[in-house]
């Protein structure tokens, strides 16, 4: 199968995939109710009271059924997944259902890649249009990794790095956050870099070949592009 077919995600990467597909998606009541157990045990599972439309989850089985809103059942599965990664098995059946898209557990194609999952994306006939809807409306702001950063700095890319806000830690930068209006601490209404094609509808993104790697694997599968709206096809 071509690469373009598949993704493989280590397991952190799965963990942040998860985390950003959470923060995108609009409401996943039945998507959770599938994972909890997967993430808690068998015992445990979420519920909905249809009269007030409250939500109540229970851990395990010895817990109370506890009240909760759809974002705390989401924060409790990325806490418990961050606290206590599942095996790669288990881990590949929760992105199957988060991704909706096959996920396999294996090791990545280049010699002593660490353990992770494999992706089926089915995205290799996928057309951009060009509608910049992603760019423009998209949470991408703790999209940026350090392998981004270092790589624009390799370029000597200052015009990118200048807006990029960076966490240092003894002197070393450990994480980053885009972008950021050079000078300030906020962040810009929209991306520096994306630019409307004169007398069309169409977008186009400025530093395309060297964009974060976030952007360069949206959409990541088929359930991503419909969630998120994009218009792709
Ligand atoms: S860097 Fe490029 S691809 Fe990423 S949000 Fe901005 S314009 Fe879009
Ligand atoms: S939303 Fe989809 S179709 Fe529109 S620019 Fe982004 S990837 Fe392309």
């Amino acid at each position: 199968m071509p690469d373009k077919e598949r993704l493989f995600l280590t397991i952190n990467e799965t963990l942040d995939a998860v985390r950003m597909a959470f923060a995108q998606y609009p409401s996943q009541f039945n998507l959770l109710a599938v994972i909890w157990p997967m993430v808690f045990g068998e015992a445990a599972y979420i519920m909905r009271d249809t009269g007030n439309r409250t939500l109540w989850a229970k851990i395990h089985s010895q817990a109370k059924l506890i009240p909760a809103s759809e974002d705390d059942l989401k924060q409790r599965i990325l806490d418990q997944l961050q606290r206590s990664p599942p095996d790669p098995e288990r881990l590949a059946r929760i992105s199957t259902q988060v991704f909706g898209a096959s996920a396999t557990a294996a090791s990545g194609s280049r010699p002593a890649s660490s353990p992770g999952i494999w992706v089926k994306t089915d995205m290799a006939d996928f057309v951009c249009i060009q509608c910049g809807h992603c760019c423009r409306t998209l949470n991408y702001h703790d999209g940026c990794s350090l392998a981004d950063y270092q790589r624009w700095q390799e370029l000597e890319r200052t015009d990118i790095l200048d807006w990029v806000g960076t966490v240092r830690h003894n002197g070393r930068v450990t994480a980053c956050r885009i972008w950021i209006r050079p000078g300030t601490n906020q962040f810009a209404q929209t991306c520096p870099w994306l630019k409307r094609l004169p007398d069309r509808d169409r977008y186009a993104c400025t530093i395309h070949d060297v964009r974060p790697a976030l952007c360069r694997q949206y959409p990541g599968t088929r359930k991503h592009a419909r969630m998120t709206g994009c218009g792709g096809v």
